[in-house]
């Protein structure tokens, strides 16, 4: 008997050992070996936009599982997302020919038209009666059209049927319309329109009508988003009645779908419960004016590595951890949707969903409701003197449980939070003081490389591999006691 009880001890003092030295690995890899940056140069530099509908994100997805598969997870590849068309970009160029020129600085938003080739054509101010329209209707073929109507905030222009019949109200009550005269001016033969935007310039896509397009209603007409400033010297001139010519060549390409998007799904699968789950995730779709390197590659590469880390430590926890890499959050958070709704894993089997979509700054801390606390203390302690400069803390939630939320919002996290999922999430703290402003790249052209802070990204790594897998290794789920109101 007591032979029996020394084995018993010694082996729980070597799956101890064995935490440990996990733990400790981790902690020295994140140090020493920290391919964080790697995969962000991957994927912002040379994937770039990743755009549901384009071969882009279809390519990002297939390395995400190519590069899981290297480090030895199981990999799921589950289809969440179809888009009946294609669309694809390649380069973007305008020049204003008149006088000295000038070149221009303009995105277009997604699933509009491109060019055929270089177009040149004049610039007209946009008719807004029909009195208008009639007087230049003759000079509307072959023209780019200022407009000042539309919508804002780089969505694109809504040319569905709604929009027509607003717009004819609108006319037929006497009023100016704010809605452009959209269908005449296609059919008199426009080459595009040009609207003012704001900078940092900001370029979505028609969210109500993209799912809609066929091959057979794609739009036709350029819908130009152009920096405000040069949009008023422009149409200055055009006020003052001087020919401006203007010359645009947008490869926008449009090709038959459907295209279908996946969540890419790594599972290090556990050894006592294996169908209990911790798991983490972030997404990997992204608007494409620029490379989606902060929303959300930022995320998706702090994923990634946590992922890495934990395989090249020898993790074999007891739970299993799932590492996430969603599809079409820009959407609706169409990928975590499918996921949750779909039960890929049962919802009372989750320990918690980490979700990271934000800026590119260091996890520092993490609030927990009182029936969390000690678990959180338990396995965050190797992470509070990790890293002097970037102490980690662990809070007690105070006051009240929140309710429970019924709308979806934010990010990947709202159909777990939802449906009742812990959610508990990292806070993260421009702890140096990088002046990180998550406006000056959300959704615009300067989402780009050099906006990441590689410091706190590799940290971020580190923290969410510690914490994902000392929660795997606690013999209980974390109590969902207080978590919600109800
Ligand atoms: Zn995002």
């Amino acid at each position: 008997m007591k032979k029996i009880l020394f084995t018993l001890l010694f082996l729980f003092a070597a799956v101890a050992y064995g935490q440990d030295k996990v733990v400790k690995t981790v902690l020295e890899l994140g140090r020493t070996d920290n391919r964080t940056m790697q995969h962000a140069d991957y994927i912002a530099r040379n994937i770039g936009g990743r755009l549901v509908g384009t071969h882009m994100l279809n390519h990002a997805e297939d390395w995400v599982a190519q590069q899981f598969r290297s480090w030895g997870f199981e990999v799921i590849v589950q289809e969440a997302v179809e888009i009946g068309i294609g669309f694809d970009r390649g380069p973007w160029s305008g020049r204003m020919l008149s006088e000295d020129g000038m070149t221009l600085h303009f995105g277009t938003p997604a699933y509009t038209a491109g060019t055929r080739g270089p177009q040149k054509g004049r610039a007209l101010l946009e008719p807004k009666t029909q009195n208008e329209f009639d007087r230049v209707k003759g000079a509307l073929k072959g023209a780019w059209v200022l407009l000042e109507t539309g919508p804002e905030s780089g969505l694109a222009i809504d040319a569905t049927a709604k929009a027509d019949s607003l717009r004819a109200a609108q006319l037929a009550q006497g009023e100016k319309a704010s809605v452009p005269m959209y269908r005449q001016m296609v059919e008199a033969g426009v080459l595009g329109f040009i609207r003012p935007s704001k900078l940092p310039m900001q370029v979505l896509y028609n969210r109500a009508a993209c799912f809609e397009l066929t091959m057979d209603t794609l739009p036709t007409a350029c819908d130009i988003l152009l920096d405000e400033h040069q949009f008023g010297t422009i149409k200055q001139k055009v006020a003052d009645r001087q020919e401006v010519i203007l010359e645009f060549d947008i490869r926008n390409h449009f090709f038959p779908g459907p295209m279908k998007h996946h969540n890419i799904l790594a599972v290090l699968r556990g050894s006592k419960y294996p169908d209990e789950y911790v798991m983490m995730g972030s997404h990997l779709d992204a608007y494409d004016i620029a490379t989606g390197s902060t929303d959300d590659g930022q995320g998706v590469c702090v994923t990634m590595e946590a992922a890495r880390l934990l395989a090249a430590s020898g993790a074999k926890p007891k739970r299993s951890i799932m590492f996430c890499i969603w599809t079409g959050e820009e959407y609706g958070l169409l990928g975590s949707k499918y996921f949750v709704e779909h039960k890929t894993v049962p919802w009372d089997k989750i320990s918690n969903y980490f979700n990271r979509d934000g800026g590119p700054l260091a996890a520092v801390s993490v609030t927990v409701p009182p029936a969390m606390y000690d678990d959180f203390v338990e396995v965050c302690k190797p992470l509070f003197d990790y890293n002097p400069e970037i102490p980690f803390t662990v809070n007690r939630r105070d006051g009240e449980a929140p309710a429970r939320p019924t709308t979806a919002g934010g990010s990947d996290h709202a159909y777990f939070s939802m449906n009742g999922i812990p959610v508990i999430s990292f806070r993260e703290s421009d702890i140096f003081g990088h002046d990180f402003i998550y406006r000056d790249i959300w959704h615009t052209e300067d989402d780009l490389y050099d906006k990441l802070i590689p410091e706190y990204l590799e940290h971020s790594a580190v923290v969410q591999a510690v914490t994902a897998y000392g929660l795997a290794n606690l013999d209980h789920l974390l109590s969902r006691n207080g978590l919600y109101k109800d």
